[in-house]
This record gives structure tokens, sequence and C-alpha cells, in this order.
């Protein structure tokens, strides 16, 4: 498959590499997050968000999660239309639960089937959660 690296282990993970350009105006605009301006958080929240869609809508980052998670929902364990999920939301990092870097990686990436995302809770992460992904 173009653009997965086949390895001993079966497949390396694809690295999220925005475009030059929206790379640097993410990179800004996650600096400034902490002056607490909603505008500069609302940008790098929409600008991530099509960014963070885009990449897991790819066929080999889909491959890899389905593959590693045995092409079932992680929640109820039925194989029908399944999606890659953010474990810890594109807006949680807006608010500062993720880093930039830590979004796209393998380990904050999960099978869900529809029903399941559609009735995430929003609000169901603590900071423990958080630093277990983190330190994964
Ligand atoms: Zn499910």
């Amino acid at each position: 498959m173009a653009g997965v690296i086949i390895t001993e282990n079966g497949y390396e993970f694809p690295t999220w590499k925005p475009h030059w350009y929206t790379r640097e105006k993410l990179n800004k605009y996650y600096r400034q997050l902490s002056d607490n301006d909603p505008d500069i958080r609302r940008k790098f929240y929409k600008l991530l968000r099509i960014s963070s869609s885009a990449f897991i809508a790819r066929r080999d980052v889909r491959f890899v999660i389905f593959s590693r998670d045995n092409w079932r929902c992680v929640h109820c364990n039925q194989s029908d239309r399944i999606q890659v999920d953010h474990i810890i939301t594109v807006l949680d990092c807006a608010n500062g639960w993720i880093s930039l870097e830590d979004l796209n990686k393998e380990n904050n990436l999960q099978a869900l089937c529809i029903r399941c995302n559609a009735s995430k809770p929003h609000t169901h992460r603590t900071p423990n959660r958080v630093n277990n992904i983190n330190n994964a």
C-alpha cells in the first residue's frame, strides 16, 4: 500500500505532515493559545480539524488503525461502519488537553463505529486519561 512502510511487526504508522503553510499557521496559533483569545482558539480549532480529518480519512491511516483494532469498534465490538476516531479530540487539543504533536499519533486514534462515535460524550476526559495517552 502506498505510503505505508512495512516492518517486521506489521505496519508503521504514517506521520501527520500538514502542508508547510498550514503547519506554520497551526504552530503560530498554538503558541498563542495560552493568551486565551477565543478568536485564535477558534481559528486554531477550525484549521486543525480540517487537517486532522483529512489525515484520519487516509487509506493508509485507516488501514493501520483498523488492523490494530481487529476491524471492530473498540467500544461495542461490531465491524459495521467503523471510522477512525481521535480518543482525545481536536477540540480537546484546542483546549490544551493534548499537544499538537500527539493529537494525530497512533496511540490517540481508535476504531469506532458511527453509532458509538455519535454518542461519545464530549466531557468524559480526565487529566489522568490525558496523562496516560501522553506517556504511552
Ligand atoms: Zn460501536
